[in-house]
């Protein structure tokens, strides 16, 4: 027992010592790389739902009518008495009542929201999918596929945006702290928000016809 535990230590020391041989450039730049490809995996991994609702939304299809009901879909190009969009970002005032249950004795609350533009977070690396495949058919080598297709992520990393978004709303007192409404999301152009009760999609879009101008 005593032999087997000394030669298991002799053979760690002596790897310690080849690790210890690289120059400490190589050490940071292979620890830098290293932490540059965990930070693009888990950008991707914490947005799997995100780019799953971003590739359903491309399909009307498959989009439930009953959500769809609790929705405002808003576009850039559409200025509303309620909602604008300019270089600074998205405006949108909801109507008097709570976001959520759609109650009328509500707060009122005023956000500012950063939210992500994911188009090309999503097209890069299909993109690079498609490029790697014609390469691979090209040189005739089926390792193209992965080799290519991997350049894609850190391109949609880099490449995915931003929108500001300006919003006033309202909470009844019971609702003051429920935070799922209202859920947004950037697709393509649109700015769509999820709110607890479909009153307030026809309410909004009611007031959005009302007078000409914008919210400031
Ligand atoms: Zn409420």
């Amino acid at each position: 027992m005593e032999d087997t535990n000394s030669q298991t230590s002799e053979s760690l020391s002596e790897s310690e010592s080849g690790a210890a041989k690289l120059p400490g450039g190589a050490k940071r730049v292979g620890a830098a790389i290293w932490s540059y490809i965990e930070k693009v995996g888990q950008f991707y991994w914490t947005r799997q739902g995100a780019i799953r609702e971003y590739l359903i939304d491309f399909v009307p299809l498959y989009r439930s009518h009953r959500l769809a009901q609790h929705e405002i879909r808003l576009f850039a190009y559409q200025t509303k008495a309620n909602a604008s969009f300019d270089e600074s970002g998205w405006r949108v005032r909801l109507p008097e009542w709570c976001v959520v249950c759609g109650n009328s004795d509500c707060k009122r609350v005023r956000q500012k929201h950063h939210l992500e533009r994911l188009r090309w977070t999503i097209v890069a690396p299909i993109a690079a999918l498609l490029i790697s495949i014609t390469i691979a058919a090209l040189l005739n080598n089926p390792w193209m596929i992965p080799l290519v297709t991997i350049i894609g992520f850190p391109v949609g990393y880099h490449l995915t945006g931003k929108v500001d978004v300006r919003i006033e709303y309202y909470r009844c007192s019971e609702h003051r702290e429920a935070k799922e409404f209202p859920a947004m999301r950037i697709f393509g152009d649109q700015l769509i928000i999820r709110t607890g009760n479909k009153s307030i999609r026809g309410k909004f879009l009611d007031e959005g016809r009302d007078q000409p101008g914008a919210p400031t």
